[in-house]
């Protein structure tokens, strides 16, 4: 088995490092990650100035450590068309320190790890761990490497966001399969003034306190489940679709008279 390990908290993640132990001990693994954390990057891309790539180290015959200067997304591109010796039978995401819920992965950098896996016709998995305080790592290794392991008889790719509760072991009430859930964040944006007068901003926020809908990815971890939630890139709105017709019409009326507004 040969296993592609990158995340979004930087190469020297303990997260990344325990899930890279563990999985040492199914496989060959090549953690290709961040030099330094690229949290919130999302499915950035490098396009537009060099990417470097450092070799960090071979702690053991199966373990290989690379850090690059690029995104998880990059991460993934090089570890696959230049690192790995053939493709990997899994890309890995994670593990994360804090959960990716709800619209969360469309900002993550976790999970856009392995939305670059996939779209490179891997089975690819992300692992959150929802706590940004006092992580139980022993926990989510443990629960992360079962699941890989489930993975791996199942080769067709596809996507799943995995997060597990900060609970101990014994704790845990179980897995549930999840949809993506709904979080408004409150206080996004925060705007202060520097001491010249200028104004800049904080973005962050938290989310607002409200009761999650069963079955979703939020709930389960609130109810101290483990969430996998499969996920898929095709964001396409199929009801929309339909009752859109009437659109047609009007904007095509307009662009016959050469597109005067409405
Ligand atoms: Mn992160």
């Amino acid at each position: 088995m040969i296993f592609l390990l990158t995340n979004d908290d930087g190469v020297d993640s303990p997260g990344l490092g325990y899930l890279a132990e563990a999985l040492a001990e199914l496989g060959k693994v090549y953690v290709v990650a961040p030099e330094r954390e690229r949290s919130a990057d999302g499915h950035s891309i490098t396009m537009h100035k060099p990417l470097r790539v450092k070799f960090k180290g071979r702690p053991s015959q199966s373990l290989e450590i690379w850090e690059s200067s690029g995104s998880p997304a990059d991460c993934v591109v090089i570890g696959i068309f230049d690192i790995l010796p053939s493709k990997p039978d899994l890309i890995i995401s994670g593990i994360n320190l804090g959960s990716n819920l709800g619209e969360d992965v469309t900002y993550s950098g976790t999970v856009s790890g392995a939305l670059e896996g996939f779209l490179c016709d891997v089975p690819s998995v992300a692992f959150s761990l929802a706590t940004f305080e006092a992580p139980l790592w022993d926990t989510a290794v443990c629960v992360s490497k079962l699941i890989v392991q489930t993975m791996l008889d199942f080769p067709e790719p596809f996507i799943l966001n995995v997060n597990i509760p900060n609970l101990p072991l014994r704790q845990l009430k179980g897995i549930l399969f999840t949809k993506l859930g709904r979080r408004r964040y409150i206080d996004r944006l925060n705007k202060r003034v520097d001491p010249f007068g200028r104004p800049y901003y904080w973005i962050g926020g938290y989310p607002e306190d409200v009761a999650p809908q069963e079955g979703t990815d939020i709930w389960a971890i609130k109810e101290g489940f483990v969430s996998i939630s499969p996920i898929k890139l095709d964001l396409t709105d199929y009801d929309k679709i339909k009752s859109m017709e009437s659109w047609r019409e009007r904007i095509e009326h307009h662009l016959k008279e050469k597109c005067p507004s409405p």
